[in-house]
């Protein structure tokens, strides 16, 4: 049909009887975009009737689909009549009096009178409908497909909807629990909270990812992270809320792992630290027994040393945590029972929630199970401790008047505690071991150091003798000779016996007060008498005075500057040099053998030698331990500064006499 309008714009009357009583809203506008024409659909529709000045469409009453407004200029007619032909069909959004909200499709025509285009009408197609039911429909899927819990409440905390997810996290079906109230889920301690939520929904505030427990249908707890925000309507009241839940169960679960096994970390590594800083067996066991009573939750904890005691019986109690002794006494526990031979002969743990169950249990005399009077035990768990060479070191037992305390997680701390309190063991053991000798050691130094002296006395004197009685300069020498080696020999022997009495706490000192250079001038002149060939040289300042044991401090300085010409055979020189403050500090250089450094820390302790020395450099390894512990005694320090192959400085420094 051929459509027409007057030059007015005004459609003709065989149009608007056409759509006067149509379904479908239309609206015709001249080509100024005032509307003459608009029907009853199109007033249903939005809600009330054009006013006169309104053009192309009721203004505030037109968008676009993502609710931005359409300005006059770009209504889809005027821009048809600007460009000449009707635009195509669009989708718009429009908002009616009741404000409720409706999407359309807009279809213009040009409407032509004579010539020119006298302006045109649009008609309106609702498909509000089709657009919701394809928007709840995306929706659904996904409220449907989430792996979260998705819940809807009313502000009464009645649940309307529940998701797949829901059902998964909580167990209930969606028909078991709408219109059921929400606290069914919630525990009873924290059953508050879902009033504390309900009253911020009611305030339109969101909860995110609050931490918290909520019920499964087989009334486990489970650990949900919850979200909650208010529903609105399109007037922006609320009147529910949403819910998603997420089951954090196996994050809090693997979280609680992952700070247990630190922890055990932890735990291993102070016990280790602890264990290394004792030799004491006593101690170290004692240690490991309260510690890994505390971390099994035992009510009593064990050590039973595998060492023959007097009776003959094995496994003795060592140490004991969280029990006094006598509650063990009438107790013949552990003994090599069927129950615990695995332990006892290091073949494995044992750990049992109910020792009463076992049928093993309660076979064996006296007791026929635990002694009348003893602690209650039902729990029990038993470790060996196992020697690095395969021994049963002993074992370790707990005991608890549960059933069920022990856990595999106790059972494996327990067991490489177990291991380190092994070692601990093995060192403590060694340690007695060389305490013992080094005993003996010391024992036999003293007994043969004074067995040495008797006779080497007596040659002494012998030689002496002799020295008087022959003038002949040729035996002469050889007796000096002999002479000369004794007092070497008597040196050794002298050294040997002040190291028993250091070792024994004996070291005497007699203090006297005494002018150190005539007393360091005398020491010079004995040594060159002695056969010392080196010069000593140095410059003396002014004279001081010391309160010192003569002797000891005559055998630090001859054993330093017999050390100094010893280990210098090709240098004859060995310098001297002093400060003096309210301390005298002496230092005793030669341009010997020197050393490494890493002799330096070494060579003041008792028999050490370093051993690049040539083999005909005879010496002990004893003078500089000796020479320490006098220098120590005088309040004083000693040290060294030495260079392999340019020589050697020793220095010792001690305090000056008070003024008199
Ligand atoms: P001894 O000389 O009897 O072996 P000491 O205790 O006096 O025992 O000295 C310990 C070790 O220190 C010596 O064996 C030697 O290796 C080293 N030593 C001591 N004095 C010197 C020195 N002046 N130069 C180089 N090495 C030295």
């Amino acid at each position: 049909m051929e459509l027409s309008a007057t030059s007015s714009g005004n459609p003709g009357t065989e149009l608007v009887r056409a759509f006067e009583n149509a379904a479908i809203p239309v609206f015709f506008c001249n080509s100024m975009g005032a509307i003459s024409f608009s029907n009853e659909a199109a007033h249903n529709l939005l809600g009330r009737r054009p006013a006169k000045d309104d053009r192309w469409n009721i203004p505030g009453t037109l968008f676009e689909p993502d609710g931005r407004p359409v300005a006059p200029e770009n209504h889809p007619l005027a821009v048809s009549l600007s460009a000449g032909r009707a635009v195509a069909p669009a989708e718009f959004m429009i908002r009616c009096a009741d404000s409720g909200v409706k999407f359309v499709v807009i279809h213009c025509a040009i409407l032509e009178s004579g010539e020119s285009a006298a302006g045109g009408y649009y008609t309106l197609t609702d498909i509000t409908a089709y657009k919701n039911s394809t928007q709840d429909a995306v929706l659904s899927a996904i409220v449907e497909s989430s792996e979260d819990a998705i819940i809807s409440k009313d502000l009464q905390g009645n649940i309307r909807s529940w998701n797949k997810g829901a059902e998964r996290v909580f167990g209930y079906t969606a028909d078991e629990v709408v219109g059921k109230h929400i606290s069914i889920l919630i525990p009873a301690r924290l059953q508050q909270e879902e009033e504390t939520i309900i009253n911020s929904i009611r305030r339109g505030e969101k909860i995110d990812h609050f931490q918290t427990r909520r019920l499964h249908k087989n009334g486990h707890e489970i650990d949900i992270s919850l979200t909650v925000s208010p529903v609105k309507d399109k007037f922006g009241n609320i009147y529910g809320a949403s819910k998603v839940a997420r089951d954090i169960t196996e994050r809090i679960v693997g979280e609680e792992s992952r700070a247990r096994s630190a922890e055990r970390i932890l735990y291993l590594n102070t016990i280790g630290r602890t264990l290394s800083e004792s030799l004491d067996l006593q101690e170290i066991l004692q240690k490991v027994t309260d510690l890994t009573t505390s971390l099994t939750g035992a009510q009593f904890g064990a050590f039973f040393y595998n060492q023959v005691d007097k009776k003959g019986e094995t496994m003795t109690l060592f140490t004991l945590s969280g029990a006094p002794r006598e509650a063990f006494e009438k107790f013949g526990f552990p003994r090599n029972t069927a129950v615990f031979h695995p332990t006892f002969s290091g073949h494995g743990v044992i750990r049992v929630d109910d020792i009463t169950k076992d049928d093993r249990y309660g076979k064996n005399a006296p007791h026929y199970g635990m002694p009348q009077g003893h602690l209650p035990v039902t729990s029990y768990l038993a470790v060996p401790v196992i020697s690095s060479a395969g021994n049963v070191a002993g074992g370790l037992f707990f005991g608890h008047p549960e059933p069920g305390v022990f856990k595999e997680e106790h059972e494996d701390l327990v067991t490489g505690i177990a291991s380190q309190a092994a070692i601990a063991i093995d060192n403590s053991k060694l340690f007695e071991e060389v305490k013992t000798l080094s005993h003996k050691k010391d024992e036999f130094i003293a007994m043969a150091t004074h067995e040495l002296k008797t006779p080497l006395t007596s040659m002494t004197g012998y030689l002496q003798m002799l020295q008087l009685k022959i003038s002949e300069p040729g035996q002469r020498l050889f007796v000096d000779k002999a002479m000369n080696q004794v007092r070497k020999l008597n040196a050794m022997i002298t050294d040997l016996f002040d190291i028993s009495k250091i070792q024994a706490g004996k070291l005497q000192l007699n203090y006297s007060r005494f002018a150190f250079f005539s007393f360091l001038r005398e020491i010079i002149e004995s040594l060159r008498t002695s056969g010392m060939q080196h010069q000593v040289h140095y410059e003396q300042p002014a004279e001081v005075f010391i309160e010192a044991d003569k002797l000891r401090l005559e055998q630090v300085l001859s054993n330093l500057l017999t050390n100094a010409a010893k280990y210098s055979p090709d240098r004859k020189q060995i310098e001297l040099s002093f400060e003096v403050s309210d301390q005298l500090t002496v230092h005793v250089q030669d341009r010997g053998l020197g050393m490494e450094p890493e002799h330096i820390n070494n060579i003041f302790n008792q028999f050490y030698r370093v051993e690049s020395v040539p083999r005909n450099i005879s010496g002990l390894g004893l003078g500089l331990f000796i020479s320490k512990e006098i220098v120590e005694r005088h309040h004083g320090s000693i040290w060294v500064k030495s260079v392999k192959g340019e020589g050697s400085v020793f220095s010792f420094r001690i305090p000056l006499a008070p003024e008199i």
